[in-house]
């Protein structure tokens, strides 16, 4: 707890990702990238470190290094240089991870976040680096002994290590958010923080308010969700400032995050560059990236999150909770706007989108490229409903159906028996019928004048009819003939 007369502390806070590539191939062998597979299946020689093996360079990894960088505002190098990172470990058989030290290939780029920084500006925070590196294996620990599976050995990163500009771990949970909608863009990895596919750790450090300097920080890692970013940073922040008002020192360190008992523990002090004895990676030679390779890559960069957005909000006038959840994905987003070629009324359109289709995912986990529905259904139902023949309510019905079935609008409605035929008959016999059954009680309330009563002799008028009538015209009817009955004489013949 701050109080007035204690030190107010600043957290400042860095993060580093680790994004695993999808790639068909690894790194530098042709082994097959894939999750789940039995243990040290997908391996050879090379990502196994025998001696003599050879790495060769894959491509698309690069490729997908270059796409990231560009979609992160980065400068791209011109030459693509490894370099060694030397340390021992039971699930990095070669005894150093191929890295890419001081010249990474992408640097200087930024990310820009939905939420605004003290002078009223979105808030960016820079991207330092992004740079190629193979992955490591993977330790099993069971009971007493520890087994190594080697799939994963290999397999492409790029880490991305964002600048110390994030001020709080909110702000820390919306800039994981935003880089994983932007990367989700790309199609370059699948992103998932339960496969491993997505690792971040956090580097965290308090300062007096108003002090430049940095505080000595400290990086934790084994964080396995976005929540659990954000909670071990709260927690290592009050660790922080308690030790410093306690005046105790603290060093730098890397901590594990406790899942369970929600604390961090001392893992080991940091290490130095030094003490991974960088050089260059004598197995490859360095090599060039032409800048028309670079440009080719950016002639097919989607348009990012940042700008669909401010389209979407200015372009269709959504509000901004709509827009930002259409475009947090980007496969709805475009689901969205294939709707709207064929019916251009995007708020309309943004709330079916936003309320139905979304219900149904949710409570079917689909993805939206699983719904059976498609664009042209969904205008198909819309059209229906624009013409009367469905209301609100039946629309919603017959939507719920179609998502089952994949049938057609018109047809799921005749199914259903929800299509509002234009029986001009049947309307008026339902609202005599009402008049007639409630001509004691509610009709007689709005013949004395308490006209509020009107809105439930429509709903009974609706529930003969089942649904299949316009609301607005079925109250307008009703309304009529309730006036005919309130002229002298009329009620005589009532
Ligand atoms: P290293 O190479 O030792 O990991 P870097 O300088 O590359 O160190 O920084 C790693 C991460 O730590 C970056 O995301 C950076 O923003 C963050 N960082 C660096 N210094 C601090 C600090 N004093 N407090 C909080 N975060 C920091
Ligand atoms: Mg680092
Ligand atoms: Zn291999």
């Amino acid at each position: 707890m701050t109080t007035a007369t204690q030190t107010d502390f600043e957290p400042v806070i860095g993060l580093e990702v680790h994004v695993q590539l999808k790639t068909r191939s690894k790194m530098f062998c042709r082994c097959e990238v894939r999750f789940g597979a039995p243990a040290n299946s997908l391996t050879c020689p090379v990502c196994l470190g025998l001696p003599g093996a050879l790495p060769t360079v894959n491509r698309q990894a690069i490729e997908h290094g270059i796409r990231i960088g560009l979609a992160l505002n980065c400068q791209i190098a011109h030459r693509v240089k490894f370099d060694r990172k030397n340390y021992f470990y039971p699930d990095l058989p070669k005894g150093y991870q191929v890295s890419q030290y001081d010249e990474p290939l992408c640097f200087d780029g930024e990310l820009q976040m939905p939420i605004m920084d003290a002078s009223g500006n979105p808030k960016i925070c820079r991207i330092t680096r992004a740079h190629l590196e193979e992955d490591a294996g993977k330790s099993i620990h069971m009971g007493h002994s520890t087994l190594v599976d080697l799939n994963r050995a290999g397999t492409p990163l790029v880490e991305i290590v964002g600048g110390p500009d994030l001020r709080s771990p909110e702000e820390a949970y919306v800039y994981l958010t935003t880089l994983k909608r932007n990367l989700s863009y790309l199609g370059v990895s699948d992103l998932s923080m339960e496969k491993g596919s997505l690792r971040c750790d956090a580097n965290v450090s308090v300062r007096p308010r108003g002090q430049e300097k940095f505080g000595v920080r400290s990086e934790i890692k084994n964080l396995n969700s976005f929540r659990a970013v954000r909670a071990a940073l709260e927690f290592e922040i009050r660790r922080h400032v308690s030790v410093v008002e306690g005046g105790g020192k603290l060093t730098q360190e890397t901590r594990l995050w406790d899942e369970e008992k929600l604390e961090t523990r001392s893992l080991r002090s940091k290490e130095e560059a030094t003490d991974y004895r960088f050089f260059p990676e004598p197995d490859l030679t360095t090599f060039d990236v032409p800048r028309d390779w670079v440009q080719r890559v950016q002639a097919t960069l989607p348009e990012m999150p940042e700008k669909r957005l401010l389209r979407f909000l200015h372009d269709f006038k959504l509000n901004r909770a709509d827009a930002e959840f259409l475009v947090g994905d980007k496969e709805l987003a475009d689901w969205y706007e294939a709707v709207l070629k064929l019916y251009d009324e995007p708020r309309k359109v943004a709330a079916w989108v936003v309320v139905e289709v979304n219900r149904e995912l949710q409570e079917r986990h689909l993805e939206i490229s699983q719904l059976p529905v498609t664009p042209e259904r969904l205008v198909e139902l819309i059209k229906l409903l624009d013409a009367g023949k469905l209301n609100n309510i039946t629309a919603k019905e017959v939507f719920k159906a179609m998502a089952e079935t994949g049938e057609g609008a018109m047809a799921t409605a005749k199914r259903l028996g929800r299509l509002i035929e234009q029986d001009e008959g049947e309307v008026d016999r339902a609202i005599e019928d009402v008049i007639t059954e409630f001509k004691d009680k509610a009709v007689a309330d709005y013949l004395r004048g308490e006209t509020k009563v009107l809105g439930f002799l429509v709903g009974q008028a609706m529930r003969k009819l089942k649904g299949k009538a316009n609301p607005k015209d079925l109250g307008q009817k009703l309304e009529a003939a309730l006036k005919q009955k309130q002229e002298p004489g009329a009620q005589a013949t009532g």
